[in-house]
């Protein structure tokens, strides 16, 4: 087989209800391999990795990598099974609970930047999620009384008020043109990226994202802040759960 030139094609940034897809096996190591194409979401911005099949083997990580030849980026499955040969074709199959929980989880996220910015005007400094928890942070010095339970109520009227989430490809100048997008420092995407991919949940917040979101802010569900935790002077973390509709 000749040697497969070029980035693993990421499905899951246009197509995310794209679960069940076949792809080629264009590197082996070890107990991993590397697909011409992937649905399979890759642990990175603050998003862990999907779960499900790869030629009927469990999918336990899914990373982000180099190509063998080190020219090319390319999606790396790590596979509880037979490694299938270079060449082949195989099937995936994405498990869809975990990722629809992570969907819901990660629009929740950006709800609630849209909110705490639209109130305070207070930028986000970091975040991390698993299914249906998140943390963020932000450069609260205090934190509002009665935070917590004015989060909430913002988060969850936004929900309510059911606002598209889109996803548009935008070239860089547009994107580095575009104030709500300056705010989110889209000028630190590397200039080697002409293209950016934008996350517009409509009205409320846009930023430069990778990730895989729900179509509207109602599928997200409804959420609680468990807590706001002091991380030191103008840091303070917001832990939040994601529960059922
Ligand atoms: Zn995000």
């Amino acid at each position: 087989m000749a040697n497969f030139e070029g980035d693993t094609d990421l499905v899951y940034l246009r197509d995310v209800d794209c679960l069940q897809f076949t792809g080629m096996v264009i590197g082996v190591d070890e107990d991993s391999i590397a697909l011409d194409r992937t649905a399979f979401y890759p642990t990175g911005g603050g998003q862990p990795h999907d779960t499900g099949t790869l030629a009927g083997s469990l999918v336990i990580d899914v990373r982000k990598g180099p190509s063998t030849d080190g020219k090319h980026q390319w999606v790396w499955h790590r596979i509880d099974g037979p490694v299938p040969e270079l060449g082949a074709s195989v099937e995936g199959v994405v498990d869809s609970k975990r990722r629809f929980e992570l969907m819901r989880t990660h629009t929740a996220m950006h709800i609630l930047c849209g909110v705490i910015w639209n109130e305070w005007r207070v930028p986000v400094t970091g975040g991390n999620m698993e299914p249906l928890s998140a943390r963020m942070d932000f450069e609260f010095d205090p934190v509002p009384e009665g935070f917590a339970a004015r989060i909430e109520e913002l988060v969850n009227a936004e929900i309510t008020a059911d606002r598209p989430v889109r996803v548009e490809f935008l070239p860089r100048d547009t994107a580095l043109a575009d104030a709500d997008l300056i705010r989110t420092k889209v000028s630190l995407i590397p200039e080697s990226v002409s293209e950016i991919r934008v996350v517009d949940i409509v009205g409320l917040d846009k930023q430069a994202d990778g990730g895989t979101h729900v179509h509207s802010t109602k599928h997200v569900g409804k959420v609680r802040v468990v807590k706001v935790e002091n991380k030191g002077k103008g840091n303070k973390r917001v832990r939040v759960e994601i529960l059922d509709f």
